[in-house]
């Protein structure tokens, strides 16, 4: 197999929490090398800029562009432009549209461009997606809420137009719910919450449904202290399915019975080794347009002042 030699754009927090040890775990996959302003890591070349990377860096073949989603966009082009495959942390961009000329440079240039979910490759949505198939959904509840300072300390970037605010984790909750119900769903209605300081919302909830009407909710909240909760309740015509711990676990009626070692980044990168070998793309926009027609929808309130 011929390696994918890989250079991470953007070493902040998650780089080091997971594509580091996914990227030395995945075979056919090497890191070559480091493009970011303020942080490197000893033995592998390391350039300030992408555009650095691209003009005076050893030969690679791909980027995995984990930066905040403001500057994305424009650094997926120029690896693109370089003949590079590319893929994106989630979420793919800061506005839908985006996203559509990158997919016809990656076309065109017969490479990669691959839009993430990670959440969707925890171990309990694929077995809830097919426990699913099979019943009558008559409605679905999220409730996602974190504690912002202690996963996401210091990035303002996540207050700034396009950072997303709540829906910077709230989004990974729609990559798994457009992933494990059978029909696409759409936003009706929403009331986001805008700390007067801020760009973006630091609570959010989103009433949802699909064509034929089923009752969807979700609670967005980054001022969540104490217990953490990141889960998903469907009820069935057949008993209540819960998935917590972000995916990771699956209940049926309390009784947990599908729990695996958390091998999203892995999987990540499989695909993208895999992807890569034809020049695919896969770019699945459908939780970026939910959180998109929320803003567009949504009622908004101003709240107290965020201090991190
Ligand atoms: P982060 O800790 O802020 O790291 C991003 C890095 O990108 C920064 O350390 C910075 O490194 C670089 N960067 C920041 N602003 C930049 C700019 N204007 N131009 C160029 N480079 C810039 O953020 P993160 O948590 O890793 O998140 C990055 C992306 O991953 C986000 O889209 C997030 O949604 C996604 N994600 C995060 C998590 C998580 O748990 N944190 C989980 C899943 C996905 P330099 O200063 O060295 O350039």
């Amino acid at each position: 197999m011929t390696e994918l030699r890989i250079a991470i754009v953007g070493f902040g927090k998650i780089a080091r929490d997971q594509h580091l040890g996914a990227i030395a775990a995945v075979p056919g996959a090497t890191l070559t090398a480091i493009a970011s302003r303020n942080a490197s890591l000893p033995g592998l070349p390391h350039f300030a800029t992408i555009e650095e990377l691209l003009e005076k860096g050893p030969p690679i073949d791909a980027v995995s562009l984990c930066t905040p989603p403001q500057v994305r966009r424009a650094q997926a082009a120029a690896a693109l432009a370089a003949g590079k495959h590319v893929m994106l942390e989630k979420p793919p961009g800061t506005g839908v549209a985006e996203l559509d000329p990158l997919v016809a440079m990656a076309v065109e240039a017969k490479r990669t461009l691959f839009a993430t979910w990670h959440s969707r490759h925890a171990p309990a949505v694929e077995p809830a997606r097919r426990w699913l198939l099979e019943r009558r959904i008559r409605s679905v509840h999220i409730d996602w809420k974190e504690d912002v300072r202690v996963w996401h300390p210091g990035q303002g970037w996540i207050w700034e137009p396009g950072g997303l605010g709540v829906f910077d984790p709230g989004i990974n909750a729609l990559s798994i719910l457009t992933r494990i119900l059978p029909k696409p769903v759409f936003v009706t209605a929403a009331e986001l919450a805008f700390p007067a300081n801020c760009q973006a919302p630091i609570a959010a909830s989103l009433t949802l449904t699909d064509i034929e009407g089923l009752p969807v909710t979700a609670e967005f909240d980054f001022r969540q202290t104490g217990p953490q909760s990141w889960n998903i309740l469907v009820e069935t015509d057949r008993g209540r399915l819960t998935l917590s711990g972000g995916g990771r676990r699956m209940a049926i009626d309390g009784n947990t019975f599908a729990e695996a070692p958390d091998e999203e980044y892995r999987e990540l990168y499989r695909r993208f080794v895999e992807l890569t070998a034809t020049g695919t793309s896969d770019v699945d926009l459908a939780p970026l347009r939910l959180v998109a027609d929320a803003f567009l929808l949504g009622k908004r309130t101003i709240v107290e002042p965020f201090v991190d």
